[in-house]
């Protein structure tokens, strides 16, 4: 599981925190389930708000031929747009994929409280994996991190919408790897 390395702790087992947090994550992995069946990579993301979900977005960038619509993006759009408020202090993002650079960046310019992902992107992942860009002193900004949230389920339908590509099924000769 994430959460054994550099400054990401894992969620603690059992508590309240965790329960809510993996509660969540289950609406993330809904909507990466959204975007797997629209043949986009599945990752989908919600914002939080004082227990409340504010905001939602699932990968979309084939569809909307816009590099930059990812799940966490356009979850930030949502919140941003529904809050009335281009800054979302006390929100918390939950994403099944850890985030790369351009959403990392996007997320600090929100000033979210606090991300929470699923599973590692070894790619482009900037929790850790490639780059830990909350970690980074010279950057202003600083949410908490806590990684490997329902991973197993993260990395599952990833596994399997890749490999069904492989085979020439859904989703096959369209989405590449984030
Ligand atoms: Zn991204």
């Amino acid at each position: 599981m994430a959460g054994d390395e550099g400054g990401i702790p894992p969620s603690e087992g059992g508590s309240e925190a965790a329960r809510s947090d993996e509660s969540f994550m289950k609406h993330a992995l809904a909507l990466a389930r959204a975007a797997r069946d629209a043949g986009e990579v599945p990752v989908g993301a919600v914002i939080v708000r004082d227990g409340e979900i504010v905001g939602r977005g699932f990968n979309a960038p084939i569809g909307t031929h816009d590099p930059s619509a990812h799940a966490e993006i356009l979850a930030l759009r949502d919140a941003a747009r529904r809050l009335g408020n281009y800054r979302l202090p006390g929100c918390v993002l939950y994403v099944t994929v850890e985030p790369c650079a351009m959403c990392a960046g996007a997320i600090m310019h929100a000033r979210l409280a606090r991300v929470v992902f699923g599973t590692r992107d070894p790619k482009t992942g900037t929790c850790g994996s490639v780059l830990d860009l909350f970690a980074e002193p010279r950057l202003n900004h600083h949410a908490r991190v806590t990684g490997g949230v329902l991973a197993q389920e993260c990395t599952e339908i990833l596994s399997a919408f890749f490999c069904a590509r492989r085979k020439g099924g859904a989703g096959a000769g369209t989405a590449e790897p984030r």
